[in-house]
């Protein structure tokens, strides 16, 4: 089973999420839960954006002990500089290095030609390479990026002596199969490659960052990028969760793993999403509140039988106590049953027929009354 590097990017990518601002105690406490989950690699912020970021991830770097700790940086001394301060007290330090490669971004943002861009990234890579043993370079938008041209930055970034090449859908603009073909593009064309890591960091703009990540994985990916519920810039980055239980539930397929203690999933999630203040949809995969209920009688039925009719994974393995059969109007008798047995009732089979014809009764009504009482 190859194993799949996790470099986990909540609190810098996900803190970047309009509206989101982390100080540097709640920073803290994420870094610990995200410790605790089993991440490899924890991207802490952007030192250079301001002392208070800086602060905050010099905090973090001396609070985590069993994760590589790394600061964001474009390619300029100064921020490699900030990097080198915030990063000072990391057992394990790693500086993300980072230069836009597609033509529009070249022409409109950077202004550099691509001999510029070449020679940019290359000093800067050189610059850090005084200070980090680990870099991670990143081709900001790759994903809209001529495949020579990424071909000839990935080419520099091994010669220099990056550890980890990251190849990002900065606008979430690519599908499964243009993004995994990237990889397998640059697994056959760059020389040494062997020799890097390549990552896969998507955007969920059109919502298929966790199935381009996935797709990554599959043409040879060793690290993904993501953050907790998939909170980031825009529409968000790939979730980590979504790429951890994919990998499990789907193991013949994927032969991949990460490293993750799964059952730290739902503790993470809750608590990102209450100090980021970013509520989870309650539909979201792994995580969102419905994402283990029922409440069609048909399939209440099954999962009373059976779960794996209706459940593809357990809500223990996440970290949660039981799924919920959530009683309402589409709710059978079966279920009825049971929840009348849970609260100490035990009628006879009359007696259930016509309880159980008010209670739809009422459902119809009332649906959000009659889930809060039979929900305590
Ligand atoms: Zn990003």
């Amino acid at each position: 089973m190859r194993k799949i590097y996790v470099f986990d990017t909540t609190l810098r990518d996900g803190e970047q999420s309009p509206g989101v601002n982390l100080n540097t105690r709640e920073k803290v406490e994420i870094a610990h839960q995200l410790e605790r989950l089993g991440i490899d690699r924890m991207e802490a912020g952007f030192p250079a954006a301001s002392p208070g970021d800086l602060a905050a991830v010099n905090a973090v770097a001396n609070a985590v002990k069993n994760v590589t700790v790394i600061g964001l940086s474009r390619s300029r001394e100064q921020d490699i500089d900030a990097v080198k301060e915030a990063l000072k007290g990391a057992q394990d330090p790693c500086i993300h290095v980072f230069l836009a490669t597609s033509p529009i971004h070249r022409q409109h943002k950077l202004r550099m030609d691509k001999a510029q861009v070449l020679d940019t990234a290359r000093s800067a890579i050189r610059y850090a390479k005084k200070t980090f043993s680990k870099i991670e370079f990143s081709l900001e938008d790759a994903g809209r990026t001529e495949y020579d041209f990424l071909v000839e930055m990935v080419n520099m970034a091994v010669e220099e002596g990056a550890a980890v090449v990251n190849i990002p859908d900065t606008v979430g603009y690519l599908s499964p199969y243009e993004y995994g073909n990237i990889f397998k593009h640059l697994k056959e064309n760059v020389h040494g490659i062997e020799k890097v890591q390549l990552s896969a960091h998507c955007h969920n703009d059109l919502g298929m960052a966790t199935a381009n990540t996935l797709a990554a994985i599959l043409n040879g990916a060793d690290q993904i990028e993501g953050t907790i519920n998939g909170i980031g810039e825009r529409a968000g980055n790939t979730a980590i969760e979504e790429i951890a239980m994919a990998l499990e539930t789907r193991q013949e397929f994927f032969q991949a793993k990460t490293s993750l203690q799964l059952s730290e999933i739902a503790r993470t999630s809750r608590l990102v999403s209450r100090l980021t203040g970013m509520v989870v949809p309650g539909n979201k995969a792994i995580v969102g509140a419905n994402a283990f209920a029922h409440e069609s009688g048909i399939h209440q039925d099954g999962m009373l039988k059976e779960k794996t009719t209706y459940e593809i994974m357990t809500p223990e393995s996440i970290g949660l106590k039981e799924s919920k059969l959530v009683l309402g109007k589409h709710s059978g008798r079966h279920a009825f049953r049971e929840r009348l047995i849970d609260l100490g009732y035990e009628l006879e089979e009359e007696a259930l027929n016509r309880a159980f014809a008010q209670f739809k009764d009422l459902a119809d009504k009332k649906k959000k009354l009659l889930m809060k009482i039979c929900l305590p």
